[in-house]
């Protein structure tokens, strides 16, 4: 049985339940083949996810063909037609588009099919073996982005097959190089072959719906992110020998520099995500936090200051979000303890807050330096562009409604810290969103989140969550019955 008649079973059910209960007739069969319909879905979901999970497409290398040519025979099984595009043909991406009436522009799904390398001596569970265990999957790609690639899987499969009307084409991209090959994936996708995904909306990965203690407390949606971009400084000085210290000791030099930029706070920032995000938070949060979070908001500089300070040292990624932020990674310099080396370098994280000049930003870091002798430099051209998406839009409110439907908490508009290809394409003018399913706050620390060596997702929370994106899909796109 198909189970992506679920919406009409539905409908038909409640239809039937009022008329049930005018004449008296019993409804269990009906509510026991909804059950059943739902269960078909979940059954179909789980074992796609668990399928796709069971491919390898760690980055590097990627292989993500082996998705692609898997997603092909689900879409040929149901002459559902895709379009392959490649710049290197082991890494293709998939692209599939549900016509609709044109009324409104397309809305994208976008799913990455690579996944970060593992260590498999690090897993309990073989990191593609997708072993279900305890109400978890485990597996690389279970929250990062399997889950998402699966949940708009499912979403065109149910679209297709009950073969709703559309105001709006759905497009799904199945996404390579997400994990640091751009080049294959989205920038590659912008670049030579935009047509084929240009959309009003793009919902991806980089959002979340928070869990504390086994319950869901508020849905984190990404609305802008910071643009990575690091910074070397290096200093100069003439080598020596090690037994005749001076004053002019490149290393001693950096370590100076290197003291006087990470004691230099950048300008705190609000915009309108993270302006709502800490205005929601504050609603919601224990007293003390509370205030801190109306405080950041204040227009009195003083009392800003006090609670940005306070965030810096208890809550740090919640400082990140209010500034550009400069992190030293690394620290070169020298090769033998006995020579004073003539060059030292450090590399800064640098995370560019979206609304950060960019073009004047290196010289305010010069200047926080003081020292025209040391040399300051990007270490990479701008690749990642800044933007964010508003939140007036009817995807946003399209989002809202549906957190309401399937989990019922407040809706955060987030401004992510790291860096996902929403920014890519929404350097195209693309409003893009980032969701995800419910994770357990605690499952982070314990080593089963993104990238770590015991990924993990809830089964119920993946189902979950590709109702939750099936519905903001059909919210956007089903054609109102006129
Ligand atoms: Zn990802």
């Amino acid at each position: 049985m198909r189970a992506t008649r679920t919406c009409a079973v539905a409908l038909a059910v409640l239809t039937a339940v009022a008329v049930a209960a005018v004449i008296g007739v019993a409804t269990v069969p009906l509510a026991a083949q909804v059950a059943a319909e739902r269960a078909a879905f979940e059954a179909e979901t789980l074992k796609h996810f668990q399928a796709l999970v069971q491919l390898d497409t760690s980055s590097p290398p990627g292989n993500e063909h082996r998705v692609v040519d898997y997603l092909k025979q689900v879409f040929d099984a149901e002459a559902i037609p895709y379009q392959v595009f490649a710049k290197d043909p082991q890494r293709p991406n998939l692209v599939v588009r549900l016509k609709g009436s044109g009324r409104q522009r397309p809305v994208l799904m976008l799913g990455h099919t690579d996944v970060v390398t593992v260590d498999p001596t690090k897993w309990t569970f073989p990191p593609f073996a997708a072993r279900r265990d305890g109400g978890y999957v485990y597996g690389r790609g279970t929250v990062d982005d399997k889950d998402n690639l699966v949940a708009a899987l499912m979403t065109v499969l149910s679209l297709a097959r009950s073969r709703t009307p559309l105001d709006r084409d759905v497009i799904l991209l199945a996404e390579a190089g997400e994990e640091g090959a751009p080049h294959v994936g989205a920038q590659f996708m912008i670049d030579e072959h935009f047509a084929a995904i240009d959309a009003e909306f793009c919902l991806a990965e980089g959002g979340s719906i928070k869990r504390q203690g086994g319950r869901v407390v508020q849905a984190n949606v990404g609305t802008t992110e910071k643009e990575p971009r690091p910074i070397e400084i290096i200093a100069r000085g003439p080598a020596g020998h090690g037994s005749v210290p001076t004053k002019t000791n490149a290393l001693a030099h950096l370590s100076t520099a290197v003291d006087r930029v990470v004691a230099w706070v950048p300008p705190l920032r609000l915009n309108e995500t993270t302006g709502s995000y800490f205005r929601m938070l504050s609603t919601m949060a224990p007293p003390d936090k509370a205030r801190r979070y109306r405080d950041i908001l204040s227009l009195d500089p003083k009392v800003a200051r006090a609670a940005d300070d306070w965030l810096a040292v208890n809550e740090p990624s919640h400082w990140s979000m209010l500034h550009t932020s400069l992190t030293p990674t690394m620290i070169s310099g020298g090769f033998r303890y006995n020579v004073i080396p003539s060059e030292a370098k450090v590399t800064l994280d640098v995370r560019l807050h979206p609304d950060e000049d960019q073009s004047t930003f290196l010289d305010e870091v010069r200047k926080v330096l003081a020292d025209p002798s040391l040399e300051v430099r990007w270490a990479r051209d701008r690749y990642r562009p800044a933007g964010g998406s508003p939140l007036g839009t009817a995807a946003f409110t399209a989002i809202g409604a549906q957190v309401k439907k399937h989990y019922d908490v407040p809706v955060l508009p987030t401004m992510g810290t790291g860096a996902t290809d929403m920014a890519q394409i929404r350097s195209k003018g693309v409003h893009c969103y980032g969701l995800g399913p419910a994770v357990d706050e605690e499952d982070g620390p314990k080593g089963f989140g993104a990238h770590s060596d015991q990924e993990r997702i809830l089964e119920s929370e993946l189902h979950r969550f590709a109702r939750f994106l099936q519905d903001v899909v059909r919210e956007l796109a089903v054609a109102p019955t006129r």
